[in-house]
Parts: C-alpha cells; structure tokens; sequence
C-alpha cells in the first residue's frame, strides 16, 4: 500500500520515503510513501526524480504506486530512504489544466444542461467531449466569458473526505462505495476525484476555448488554462505577426485582407489561363500554317524539349489539335515523358493510342481521344512510344 501525499497536499513537490520492493533490476520501484501523481482520470502522471534518478512513467496498481525509473537506483540507496523531486513545472500546469475542466465541465452542465462524457489530457491542449449535438461561435464565446468571470472570483477549491453513502450534491454520481474524495469549487461544483487541483479558481489562470468539432453524437471542445493559454496567444501572435509582415498591414487588417487577397489570386489565374489560350492560339495558328500535310492530309507537329513537364504544353496541343487534321506530342528528355494530342477529325484516338504503347515499356499515363500523357523509365523509351504514335495512320 502506498500512501498517496498529493492526496492532502498537491503543492507537496519534494519528500523522503522508504523503498517497499524493487522489480525489473531496479528499475520500477514500490515506496511507502509518495508524491508523484500516476496517471488516472485522464491526468497524466508526473515527472521528476527518485534517489536523483529521472521518473519516466508513474502506474497506478489500485493499492500501490510503481515508479518507472530511467535506470536502476544505486543499491545503497535503494535499501534506505530516498528523496523523491516533483517536476513542478509539469504537475502545476497539469493542476491548472485539471481544474480548469472541472470548472468548465460544471458550467456546461448549469448553464445548458450538457454532461460531459468524456475528457482528453494532451501535451499541448485538452478536450471535453459534452452531451451536445453542436455549439455555436456565440455561446462558446459566452461559456468562455463565464469561465474566466468565475476564475477572477478566486472561489476556493477545496478537497473533503466523505462517505458515499452520505455524500450529497455531487455532480455525477460515484459508483464507488466507502470513503470519497470530494473536490468542491466553492457554489460551482462537488465532485468525487482523486487528481491534483488548485486552491482556488484564480489559480487556474486565463481559460480559452478554441476549436469545436462534432464527434458522433456529442462535440468536442478545445480548451487551454493558465500558462498553455498565455504559450498559445504569444504562438498565435507571432504567426499572425508573420502573415502581417508578409502582407504589409496590422494583425486585424488579416481577416479581411487574406481572403480578398485568394479571390485577387483567383481572378488573376483565371486572367493568365484566358491569356495562354490566346498565345496558344495564335502560335499554333502559326505553326499549322508552316507544316505540309502528309499522304493521309494530317499536319503532324513534334516539339522536344530537355528538362520541364509535359502538361506545359496543354495549352498548345489543344489550340494546335482544335485545327483540323491535325496531331501533336511534346516529349520531355528528363524526366521522361510525353504528352500527345489529336483533332476530332484525324481518325486518331489519343488516349486509345498512348495508354497500350506506355504499357508496352512499362512507363504509365491515359487520357482521351483529344489530348493523353504519361511518363516512361527512360528516354529510350520515350522514342518508342513517340513512333507508335506519329507513324499511326488514322482510320480510314
Ligand atoms: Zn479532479
């Protein structure tokens, strides 16, 4: 049986405590005595040192607490008392965190009647998963307003031990029978747990609610206390700092200014693709003039080029193809790849034409009768299915 100090005293960072059982060569150890918060009701275990050695995980076994240990005690240490550190930094933040939910959980609960049916502890933010099927941008904001008016009353949070049979007022009822601990917000909320809390609400610092999202029947709300939340705003600040420098205006300019600017952007693509198909156009107009049919009256055009993408030369082969009798491949040395394309009246079927001829040197690609492409192993390749494709009479 290990005696739980953080039970009485969660601001208890350092003890002495005598070692019960070692196991695995002295790396879990079993104390009399201790301060360090196993994980259990969603709280992460503590952090810290045992005989100067680092604690890397801390398992509640119901009547015991085994320490996990980043190596074995020294034996000589291991038989007497050892001194056991608290990671404060880690368990004042996980105590604020802690708190924080049983006081938004509590306020969820009064103000719209929503259970909280299940809670998430993470390194970087927490969930509360409540009876919900959505919540709007509005009543989170008024849930968040309420939350922080409650921490600034620094309404004392205190523990009571009680019998389960007598216990009254609690927020969900205890299936645990015997003695209670009771964490109570003073006038807000009594409930049976057996985490590290704060002593009062101020102490849980700034709450901020942040992403929603639905999960099955009931939603997800983000929710970030006391140093996380000051962390958070400082991260949000410096990305917003960024886009603003980037932008040339201030951080509440953003809104408005970032989603003229993607309509801006979207305008402009569809101005420059408007613009590439007159070029298209005209150079193709151009080059048609400048090719003499062969004997079955087709103006065949091949363009190489060294290095780039085969799509490049869409715009083209389409403009090039939208002239009659006419085909069109443009062959890319590195990476290997062609792209080839076909007027409605050729009698050549460009994806019909392609697709085999690829498969054949194992290269990939498809497309329709108008305009194919695809990719080959090696330039060698490339020239066999450039042949299949400029020599292929059209159907009669
Ligand atoms: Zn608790």
């Amino acid at each position: 049986m290990t005696e739980r100090l953080y039970y009485a005293d969660a601001f208890r960072t350092r003890f002495d405590a005598r070692v019960i059982e070692r196991a695995e060569d002295g790396r879990r150890v079993y104390l009399d005595q201790s301060a360090f918060y196993p994980t259990s009701g969603g709280q992460p275990h503590d952090r810290g040192t045992l005989g100067g050695v680092e604690v890397v995980d801390v398992i509640d076994e119901d009547a015991r607490v085994a320490h996990l240990l980043a190596r074995p005690l020294e034996g000589e240490v291991a038989e007497g008392v050892v001194k056991g550190v608290i990671d404060w930094t880690r368990r004042w933040d996980h105590m604020q965190q802690h708190t924080g939910q049983h006081l938004l959980s509590a306020l969820c609960a009064d103000t719209h009647g929503w259970e909280t049916q299940s809670v998430h502890f993470g390194p970087d933010s927490s969930t509360l998963d409540l009876s919900t099927e959505s919540i709007s941008p509005a009543v989170l904001r008024e849930i968040e307003r309420l939350a922080n008016a409650i921490v600034c009353e620094h309404r004392p949070v205190s523990v009571r031990f009680e019998q389960a049979e007598t216990a009254t007022g609690l927020r969900k009822p205890s299936d645990r029978g015997g003695m209670l601990r009771i964490v109570e917000i003073e006038g807000l909320d009594r409930s049976a747990c057996g985490g590290t809390h704060v002593r009062a609400t101020g102490e849980i610092g700034a709450i901020v609610l942040r992403r929603v999202e639905r999960v099955r029947k009931s939603t997800r709300v983000e929710f970030l206390c006391g140093g996380r939340a000051v962390a958070r705003a400082r991260a949000d600040f410096e990305t917003l700092s960024a886009m603003a420098q980037g932008m040339s205006c201030s951080i509440d300019e953003l809104s408005t200014l970032v989603p003229a600017q993607g309509e801006q952007l979207r305008a402009l693509e569809n101005e420059r693709r408007r613009l590439l198909d007159e070029v298209s156009a005209t150079r193709a107009r151009d080059a048609y003039a400048g090719i003499v049919p062969d004997a079955a009256g087709l103006r065949r055009l091949v363009q190489r080029r060294p290095t780039g993408k085969a799509d490049e030369s869409r715009a083209f082969a389409l403009a090039f193809c939208a002239l009659p009798k006419a085909t069109f491949a443009a062959v890319v040395a590195t990476p290997p790849a062609i792209l080839v394309a076909a007027s409605d009246d050729s009698g050549i079927d460009a994806g019909r034409v392609l697709k085999p001829a690829l498969a054949e040197v194992g290269g990939k690609g498809g497309g329709n009768a108008r305009l194919a492409q695809g990719t080959v192993p090696d330039a060698g390749a490339l020239e066999t299915v450039l042949n299949s494709f400029a020599a292929r009479p059209p159907i009669a």
